[in-house]
């Protein structure tokens, strides 16, 4: 999938760098206590929801509503990214135009499902940056603040994506993984995030059946994705081909559990830990999404199995 190069993907909400001026805007995210390794103190942290199984021990601490807003240079509004065209070979451009048409999709959607829509923001970051849930490093790859609403993504992730996880690194694979994070983002403002047993695992807890449902909400954009459009009534993206789909699908069987644990980091696969769901899971409710393109076929809660 491209973008159509005459739509206008302008911002304010996707910004690079670190997390300068940001305050955290409340919102859900339960706490979880860990204790710091080898005697330090008691960190407190802020639950963030990632694409994949990251450590939350790469979160580095700080966090809540303690967050010190960075006094960086270096961010900044992604002033290069002003047409989709910039988004088709631009990938922090990809980001903003992604995050872009989902506004405008979930800002229809949101509300006839009785959501209460937000626009999130979204912060494009080297290394490490400051968020509302503290600080984290591109070790725990893409994820989601609730406390302050953002998606963060950490520019070197899609090249890992490729290289090191799999994906086929056609553009729909890093299209569905902003998605992927702006499933979350609904999560949290529909007050399913904070229903969820954090502690539990296992390709049938709470936790997979969240991430699963982040996955179908990617879908469900994916479905409506060439029939968003820009302020100006300008599609925004044209239509998906099967390669596309083959993209996302791609990307989700990377980031699979199962496929973590064995193929990538070549230990043993271990159901019982799971906290994403494999990639059988992981592209079925994808495509669940992608086939019904509607909020109740994401109903992953509901269902006997999944
Ligand atoms: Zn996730």
């Amino acid at each position: 999938m491209t973008f159509n190069p005459d739509a206008e993907i302008q911002s304010g909400n996707t910004r690079s760098g670190g997390g300068g001026g940001m305050l955290p805007r409340g919102g859900g995210g339960g706490r979880i206590a860990l204790g710091g390794g080898g005697g330090c103190l008691l960190l407190v942290i802020v639950i963030v929801f990632t694409l994949m199984g990251g450590n939350p021990m790469d979160l580095l601490g700080g966090g809540g509503t303690q967050t010190e807003a960075a006094s960086s240079g270096e961010g900044g509004a992604l002033e290069q990214c002003s047409t989709g065209e910039d988004a088709n070979t631009d990938d922090k451009c990809l980001v903003q135009g992604v995050v872009e048409s989902a506004d405008s999709l979930w800002a229809q959607l949101g509300p006839d499902s009785g959501i209460e829509f937000r626009e999130p923001q979204a912060v494009i970051f080297s290394d490490q940056v400051q968020t509302g849930c503290g600080a984290a490093t591109s070790d725990v790859g893409p994820f989601y603040c609730p406390a302050d609403q953002t998606i963060y993504v950490d520019d070197s992730f899609f090249g890992d994506l490729q290289s090191r996880f799999g994906a086929d690194g056609g553009q729909f694979a890093k299209m569905y993984v902003v998605a992927h994070e702006y499933g979350h983002h609904i999560q949290n403002l529909s007050g399913t995030m904070s229903k969820v047993d954090h502690q539990e695992t296992g390709p049938q807890s709470g936790g997979v059946r969240l991430e699963l449902q982040a996955d179908c909400y990617a879908g469900v954009w994916a479905n409506h994705a060439s029939t968003t459009t820009d302020d100006n009534g300008v599609t925004m993206l044209q239509p998906l081909t099967d390669q596309d789909i083959q993209s996302a699908l791609s990307a989700a069987s990377a980031v699979g559990d199962d496929h973590i644990q064995g193929d990538v980091s070549g230990g043993q696969v271990q159901p019982e830990t799971w906290t994403h769901g494999s990639s059988e899971q992981r592209q079925n409710w994808f495509m669940t999404g992608y086939q019904e393109g509607t909020v109740e076929a994401c109903d992953t809660f509901g269902a006997d199995s999944v």
